[in-house]
């Protein structure tokens, strides 16, 4: 049997039943990809069927309002992806007559589409004869093919992807695309753990045979990680907060959060802090402590939490009832725990 048979055999039998592969359309594998950048499938499922409820056409996400769309992106974090989902639902409507377009070049000049995306949602939902690569993929393949080079360099992502151009079948392109990501996701684990007895490819996997899956794949260190400290205040009336919103461009542009200042103030600091800026404040007490990890970026927050006697007239609107903050303000991931830790 052909390497590519066995693999289809192998999807066949053991594809998992995700939303996104139900009556597929190529809206549905646009979301969807766009949604599986940098996060896992479990997480993805129930954010995926809350956006097709309330966003179900490229039309609607064309016409979403932008706190809506932060909403239903609200913990799925890498908010430009949404952003950028809606320019691309504008152009398509626009420039595309409401239909996706069917070719590599014009998937590439939409906005957050890269080529591994394109590459997907082409092969996906058009059947373009085209190989998409992604982290998986690369994995099962420098395995299979028992390449030791670094999988970061883009030479090392060439070289995989025209070895396995030599195995891609006639037909079922969009199932084989599909089956390649299947592998990585169930079966060829990363950390040493792959499920070789199970696997389609184990009869001729380099890595197996030579007992090398704790060697390959071969990855250079992350890139260096700028740490930021920052004091986060919630800064609070009875049950209103004071939330602001963040600028119109830079890291988690147009979302709402809580007053934050660069460094790790004391409570002293604080209290300077908040009569610069015209908040009486009855009580300042320490709060809870937290990292967030971004690509780039690390955020080590401590906090505060602040009760004011009485909220300024000037910032009577920008005070807003916990369960309204909860239910319309998209507030990024990273201030979800000062939140929480009232509950
Ligand atoms: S045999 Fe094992 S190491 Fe090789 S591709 Fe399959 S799961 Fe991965």
């Amino acid at each position: 049997m052909k390497i590519s048979d066995k693999i289809l055999a192998f999807f066949d039998g053991h594809k998992r039943d995700l939303p996104w592969r139900n009556n597929p359309t190529p809206y549905k594998t646009l979301v969807s990809e766009i949604m599986l950048q940098q996060t896992r499938v479990d997480t993805v499922i129930p954010y995926f069927n809350r956006f097709m409820k309330e966003l179900p056409t490229i039309s609607s996400l064309a016409k979403a309002d932008d706190e809506l769309l932060y909403k239903l992106w609200q913990g799925l974090g890498y908010y430009n992806r949404a952003k950028n989902l809606k320019k691309a639902a504008i152009i398509i409507m626009e420039k595309h007559g409401g239909i996706i377009p069917n070719t590599i070049s014009e998937l590439e000049s939409l906005p957050g589409i890269g080529p591994y995306t394109a590459g997907a949602i082409g092969a996906i939902a058009f059947q373009i004869n085209t190989v998409a690569i992604d982290g998986n993929v690369l994995r099962v393949f420098s395995r299979y093919f028992g390449i030791t080079d670094d999988i970061r360099l883009e030479s090392t992502k060439n070289v995989i992807k025209s070895r396995l151009e030599g195995i891609y079948p006639a037909n079922r392109l969009n199932d084989f695309t599909e089956a390649l990501m299947e592998i990585g996701a169930i079966v060829c684990l990363p950390n040493g753990k792959p499920l070789c007895d199970t696997c389609p490819l184990s009869n001729a996997c380099f890595a197996y045979s030579n007992k090398m899956i704790d060697v390959i794949p071969l990855k250079s260190k992350l890139v260096h990680r700028r740490k930021e400290l920052k004091t986060v205040l919630f800064i609070k009336k009875e049950d209103r907060v004071l939330i602001l919103k963040r600028p119109r461009t830079g890291i988690l542009s147009n979302l709402w959060e809580l007053p934050n200042i660069e460094g790790h103030l004391s409570k002293e600091e604080v209290l300077l802090w908040l009569s610069q800026n015209g908040l009486p404040a009855s009580r300042v007490l320490s709060g809870i402590n937290f990292v967030h990890i971004f690509t780039h970026i690390e955020w080590n927050m401590k906090s505060y939490v602040v009760q004011i006697d009485q909220i300024p007239f000037h910032m009577e609107n920008d005070f807003i009832e916990i369960t309204e903050i909860e239910k319309k303000y998209s507030v990024p991931t990273a201030f979800l725990p000062f939140f929480n830790q009232f509950k």
